[in-house]
């Protein structure tokens, strides 16, 4: 192992991992000129890409058209023929791949400038990377190596032929009884995918609600979809074996006291994802790990060696794209700049959403965040329910959640529900980052009809709850007055 520092480098940085963190890593570099360089063992554009945000919207898309027309009575369409075939839904996903691929692509990063090497990277010194038997200096190192699905220990597991997100897009038969071990986003946004689909579906989380990390409000308005949509939903049961029976494989469950059984023929693990930190030199270099499991970094992305950092899911906790390419920002700038610049990652506004039908999108705070940490929040809702544009569409239910400091119009979280919730939480996140608050969200105009117009409606119920009662008193008497 090389121990002195080189005198030179081949490179200025070199990225491990081509998800999101490390391809927005070298893009940057490449962008300032700096000589870069792309490690990936597996496929261009890692998880989002290949087997996690690109291939689930597309199966997400499918599955809703299939439940609007089996629902066009709704829309005053008697019957709608439905038909498919559920492999070539799943061709269509690799379709969909097949047409974003040419973003993350090594043709495209290499016309970039960044030096696309194919194969396993393994770290054998603070300034060395070692790749296909070849060793490259580089005077920083971004780790970029993503997560993957978390399989636990659960007696019998290893005896069927498990799901996760990473094989589920192999499937091509659709499984008729599916069990879906994971109340979080990945389980939900699939589950419904399948339930529409027509497999029989349950759905098994030992928290007392599904989406434990949302607020009650917002995870009721999706179960209650679900259970519409004949979901069962299993919510506290903690899984406890995996057996076999005269009707095939079974998830033994135990629920207040007692034992469950759920019979399946495929079971998915969404169980949450666990950071890749092992067998490529992180242990012989003694990077620190944090008790999450993720790599451990500080304000600038910086792990304990200053010149290696880390970004995306390899670092967390918020393990989302957008959070990724927003973490490998500062990663990048700081592995190039420092020690003439260098700043701090920003964690103010990290918005997400889960892109179930019904969405639930969230900035900030939540209500639960809220009393735990006993922050004092004014809440102001607003029902889509009432949204001409929403009952146009059909799509008349859910709901926009603001909280703000009290008798301020300051916003500190929002949670919208509903049809395009992720796309209606931008008004939020940007009202957020920039420090507007409700009063001037309430003087925009808005296109009507449309469904951001939910945003104003929410604004306008918290100005109602402000409006300045002594002055009304003065203003009716005036216009009395003006009346004679
Ligand atoms: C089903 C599903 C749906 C999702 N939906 C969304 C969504 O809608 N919105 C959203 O924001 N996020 C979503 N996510 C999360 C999102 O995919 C991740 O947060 C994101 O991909 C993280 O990017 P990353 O670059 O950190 O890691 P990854 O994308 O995992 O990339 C890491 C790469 O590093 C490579 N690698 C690892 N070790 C080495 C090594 N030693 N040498 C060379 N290469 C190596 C891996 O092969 C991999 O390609 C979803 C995830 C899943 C599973």
């Amino acid at each position: 192992m090389l121990t002195k520092k080189p005198k030179k480098f081949e490179y200025n940085l070199i990225a491990i991992g081509a998800g999101s963190a490390g391809l927005v890593s070298t893009y940057i570099g490449a962008t300032v000129k700096a000589k870069v360089a792309l490690i990936e063992k597996h496929k261009m554009g890692g998880d989002c890409l290949n087997t996690g945000c690109v291939p689930s919207k597309a199966l997400i898309r499918s599955a809703k058209l299939l439940y609007e027309a089996s629902n066009s009575k709704k829309y005053g369409i008697e019957k709608c023929d439905t038909q498919f075939n559920f492999s070539d839904v799943m061709e269509r996903v690799q379709n969909v791949i097949g047409k974003v691929e040419p973003h993350d692509s090594v043709e495209r990063y290499t016309g970039l400038g960044v030096d696309c090497i194919q194969g396993e990277a393994k770290i054998v010194s603070p300034w060395e990377v070692e790749v296909n038997g070849k060793r490259l200096t580089t005077r920083s190192i971004v780790l970029a190596t993503g997560a993957r699905p978390l399989v636990p220990k659960i007696p019998g597991l290893e005896t069927v032929e498990y799901l996760t997100s990473d094989n589920i897009w192999n499937l091509r038969e659709l499984p008729k009884r599916l069990v879906v071990l994971g109340g979080g986003p990945i389980g939900c946004e699939l589950i419904q995918c399948f339930a529409r689909f027509g497999s029989q579906v349950t759905q098994v989380e030992m928290a007392p609600r599904l989406m434990p990390r949302e607020d009650a409000d917002a995870a009721e308005e999706v179960t209650r979809q679900f259970k519409s949509e004949g979901i069962n939903v299993a919510v506290d049961h903690k899984a406890l074996r995996v057996e076999k029976d005269n009707d095939g494989d079974v998830l033994v469950c135990e629920h207040q006291g007692k034992e469950v059984r759920f019979g399946f023929d495929k079971i998915l693990l969404a169980l949450g994802r666990k950071a890749n930190i092992e067998g490529f030199g992180l242990e012989e270099l003694g990077i620190k790990i944090n008790q999450r499991g993720t790599i451990d970094a500080n304000e600038l992305m910086q792990t304990n060696y200053p010149n290696i950092y880390v970004c995306g899911d390899a670092a967390g906790p918020f393990q989302f794209t957008h959070v990724a390419s927003h973490q490998a920002w500062y990663a990048a700038v700081n592995a190039l700049f420092a020690p003439f610049w260098s700043f701090k990652a920003d964690y103010r506004v990290i918005p997400w959403a889960t892109f179930t039908d019904p969405e639930v999108a969230r900035v900030g705070l939540s209500e639960d965040e809220a009393k735990q940490k006993n922050i004092e929040v004014e809440v102001t809702r607003y029902g889509i329910d009432d949204l001409d544009r929403a009952i146009a569409d059909g799509n008349d239910h859910g709901f926009v959640k603001v909280l703000t400091a009290p008798g301020k119009d300051k916003i500190l979280g929002a949670t919208i529900v509903g049809s395009h919730a992720g796309d209606l939480l931008a008004e939020f996140v940007l009202a957020m980052k920039w420090g507007i608050g409700l009063n001037k969200l309430l003087g925009t105009i808005h296109i009507y009809p449309t469904m951001a117009e939910a945003n104003k409606y929410a604004a306008g119920n918290w100005k109602r709850a402000h409006a300045p009662q002594t002055a009304l008193r003065w203003a009716e008497k005036f216009f009395r007055w003006r009346r004679g």
